[in-house]
């Protein structure tokens, strides 16, 4: 409102536009408020005290208000975009010409907040400024595509994705004439960036709708273009998406989806499968360790957990993947979850629970005249897993243990 009201008094236009306006006329509360303006990006700079040109030659300011940043954009019209990442040029424009741009008629409406443009009353107050017919597409829980189509998916196949995303996140329809295009494009998606195909899947498994967004992303044949693999066939299941908790994050969701989609997760599966998701969708390391580390986790569990030793079932407990890894068992084998998590309980009872601070460390060894090698490991892992187990309680157990590996 702020920024608005400087921006008005300044003699220009401002709006806010996009996704904040859909969603706060949808009754939802909006990540972040983009506001839309006539002003150049060199006069909002000049208007406001703290401002970044991050976008500057595509018309975009970013403009800090304390804890807050809008993004300041003014009208354009977007030019080709021959490199699939972002127009070749922009021209400033009208509004008419920004909501032209923009992708779905939802997405496309602007909200004067003093109500000083004409246009319908919004009911949280202010004028709604709609050049597409985005209100009644609203009101109709309708994604449709601005203009043609096909032209706007040719323009930026990312569209596609962002159909099904939002599809999915507002429970909408996607309007036949687009949802055809779409399928006509589905293999455009492939020239898309990688970052940007991996930012949208992202943010569609980051969202409880996350089971909606991959069953339209199979109905709109987008799986294998997005997922860089071929196309799935058979029965669309989405059971393991579908059972997660809705706050789960994405990481584990993209496991849950790996398992509808049928990838492997036993023996070389787990990593042949992440290896896979981290090349199609531009998977940060993290990302990456912990998509392999909780289908390996899940693999572990399902074959080998009831067989294996208590210091080697903590030492699973403990790692980075099991707590996904026992999600998703949940889902699969309630009956074998079960008798895992009453199992940890059991494991958390005693040797210090699930995973203690070693009561030796090398620093012990090197005092005992130890030098840092290959047994040196074997020793350390040795006390330790006699600690997990109980058969070592305090230090000077630990040290004498340490002793009986050849240590003196
Ligand atoms: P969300 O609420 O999930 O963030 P959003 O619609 O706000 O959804 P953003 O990526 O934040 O999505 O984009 C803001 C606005 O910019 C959109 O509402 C749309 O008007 C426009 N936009 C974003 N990406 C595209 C695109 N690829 N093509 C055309 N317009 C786009
Ligand atoms: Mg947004």
């Amino acid at each position: 409102m702020r920024v608005v009201a400087v921006l008005h008094t300044a003699g220009f236009a401002g709006f806010f536009a996009g996704g904040c306006v859909r969603d706060e006329l949808l009754g939802r509360r909006p990540e972040d408020y983009d506001v839309a303006t006539d002003a150049t990006p060199e006069r909002i700079v000049k208007l406001f005290d703290r401002t970044a040109e991050v976008g500057a030659h595509f018309g975009v300011v970013l403009v800090r208000d304390g804890q807050e940043t809008t993004e300041v954009a003014t009208f354009r019209t977007d030019g080709t975009y021959s490199d699939k990442r972002r127009p070749d040029s922009v021209r400033f424009s009208t509004a008419e010409e920004d909501a032209a741009r923009r992708d779905f008629t939802v997405n496309a409406l602007f909200l004067d907040p003093t109500g000083r443009t004409a246009g319908a009353a919004a009911p949280s107050g202010g004028t709604i400024i709609d050049y597409v017919g985005g209100t009644q597409d609203l009101a109709a829980k309708i994604i449709r595509a601005v203009g043609d189509a096909d032209k706007r998916l040719a323009e930026d196949d990312l569209r596609s994705l962002r159909a099904a995303r939002l599809a999915a996140k507002l429970g909408f329809e996607i309007e036949p004439g687009t949802a055809a295009a779409i399928r006509r494009h589905s293999a455009g998606l492939s020239g898309v960036s990688r970052e940007r195909i991996g930012d949208e899947v992202r943010r569609m498994m980051g969202h409880e709708s996350r089971a909606t967004a991959a069953r339209w992303m199979w109905e709109l044949g987008l799986v294998a273009a997005a997922l860089g693999c071929a196309a799935p066939a058979g029965e669309c299941s989405t059971r393991h998406l579908a059972g997660l908790p809705a706050e789960s994050g994405s990481t584990v969701a993209m496991a849950a989806w790996s398992l509808d989609l049928g990838f492997g997760h036993e023996g070389e599966g787990a990593r042949k499968t992440a290896q896979g998701w981290r090349r199609a969708l531009c998977l940060s390391n993290e990302e990456k360790d912990e998509l392999q580390a909780t289908l390996s986790e899940l693999a572990n569990l399902e074959k080998d957990w009831a067989g294996q030793s208590v210091a080697v079932q903590k030492r699973h407990a403990a790692r980075g993947g099991f707590e996904a890894a026992m999600m998703l068992l949940e889902i699969r084998s309630p009956a074998l979850a079960q008798d895992v998590r009453s199992k940890l309980g059991w494991l958390a009872s005693f040797g210090g629970g699930i995973a203690p601070k070693p009561l030796v460390t090398g620093d012990h060894l090197i005092e005992m005249g130890m030098k840092p090698g290959p047994a040196f490991k074997r020793v350390l892992d040795g006390v330790y897993d006699a600690q997990l187990e109980g058969r070592v309680t305090n230090l000077r157990e630990g040290l004498e243990l340490a002793r009986g590996f050849g240590v003196s």
